[in-house]
């Protein structure tokens, strides 16, 4: 028995070696590419890939239908049979069923939730705790309200809301007025959820999953919108550079970044969806306070840590929070941050100094 384990354990190490010598059959991962859209947005894939075309288009269009499925399933408010637009309805429902009753609950409906959605729910709680509200993904009412996601880049108008219609919209968000349990969120009837602030970076997580499973990708860099992961590593050993896009010169880039190994990146802009008015710049990042555009000085700001949902909450929460506490929030995650000021004034932790490369 002992001799038999001997032997099946040098055979396995030598199974390890061999699989390892020739992990790529022609020695060397080819790089292939896509550009396409999905989540709304523009999705950008450079994967690295023993095989061939064939090979790597499969690959390429799994990374496409992940993205899909998570968003068609889980995360659109606006597709009908999504986990978040369920969510949405029943509590839709409940406030219209209750409209104009006297005494009515307003407090706590019941909605059963997947374990996927309880544990994202919950993460994104912690952020929203430690932000003091600043991330709020139950502002669902204010953005649909608001309307700026659908602003084309070539619109000069919006219709401003009206304070009473930001405050009625407000009425019904506050994350600190739901509450996640097993399997369940308890939430007041008419809340809304949108989770635009987390969607991009959670699709990294889920690209970094699949990313995992496949030991014919050897590395990758893709982009879904401002996320993105990077992934394993190039063939000839150099690190991945990542492009951070200048919040104020159109077509420009603020700087590199220059990654080894599997990191988010996330960036929140106010250049991103926004039209200016009368000198006034309406962006998509709402301030929870005022139910309007934030404005905290910051034009930029980009998180790059070890999971795609915490770079984009904090992204978007350090955005809201301004130079001073959006840095204090990275630092107390360990996050690497670097926020840009509307004059042009660049913060950075110090751990972003060393991967960052200004242009
Ligand atoms: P991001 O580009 O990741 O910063 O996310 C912006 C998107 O998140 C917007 O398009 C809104 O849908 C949503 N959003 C805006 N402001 C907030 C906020 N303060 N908290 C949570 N979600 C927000
Ligand atoms: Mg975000």
């Amino acid at each position: 028995m002992l001799r038999y384990r001997r032997i099946f354990g040098e055979w396995m190490l030598a199974v390890g070696i061999i699989l390892i010598l020739t992990g790529c059959g022609s020695g060397k991962a080819e790089q292939y590419g896509s550009v396409d859209t999905a989540m709304g947005t523009v999705v950008s894939q450079t994967l690295y890939v023993c095989g061939d075309r064939e090979e790597a288009e499969s690959e390429i269009a799994a990374v496409m239908e992940l993205l899909t499925r998570l968003e068609r399933q889980e995360l659109s408010w606006r597709i009908q049979d999504s986990e978040v637009a369920r969510i949405n309805a029943l509590s839709q429902k409940e406030a219209e069923a209750i409209q104009g009753q006297e005494n009515a609950m307003r407090e706590g409906m019941v909605v059963p939730i997947s374990p996927v959605m309880q544990q994202t729910l919950q993460q994104i709680w912690q952020v929203s705790a430690d932000s003091g509200g600043a991330l709020d993904v139950t502002l669902g009412r204010l953005s649909r309200l608001w309307n700026l996601d659908a602003l084309s880049a070539q619109a000069t108008e919006i219709s401003v809301p009206t304070q009473e219609q930001i405050r009625t919209a407000l009425e019904d968000a506050g994350y600190e007025r739901a509450r996640i349990s097993q399997e369940t969120l308890e939430l007041p009837p008419g809340m809304q959820l949108d989770l635009g602030a987390v969607g991009k970076g959670i699709a990294c997580d889920r690209v970094g999953e699949y990313l995992r499973s496949r030991p014919q990708i050897t590395g990758a860099v893709v982009a879904v919108g401002g996320s993105v992961i990077t992934y394993g590593q190039k063939p000839d050993g150099s690190p991945w550079k990542v492009a951070i896009t200048h919040p104020r010169k159109e077509g420009s880039y603020l700087g590199i970044l220059s990654l080894t190994g599997e990191h988010y990146v996330s960036t929140s802009g106010d250049y991103e969806r926004y039209v200016m008015v009368d000198g006034v710049r309406y962006h998509h990042i709402f301030d929870p306070s005022t139910g309007a555009p934030a404005h905290s000085g910051l034009c930029s700001v980009t998180i790059v840590c070890d999971s795609g949902l915490l770079a984009d909450a904090l992204s978007t929460a350090c955005f809201v929070l301004g130079p001073q506490q959006g840095l204090a929030l990275a630092r107390s995650y360990g996050a690497q941050a670097l926020l840009v000021e509307e004059d042009g004034t660049v913060h950075m932790t110090d751990d972003m100094k060393e991967i960052f490369i200004a242009q």
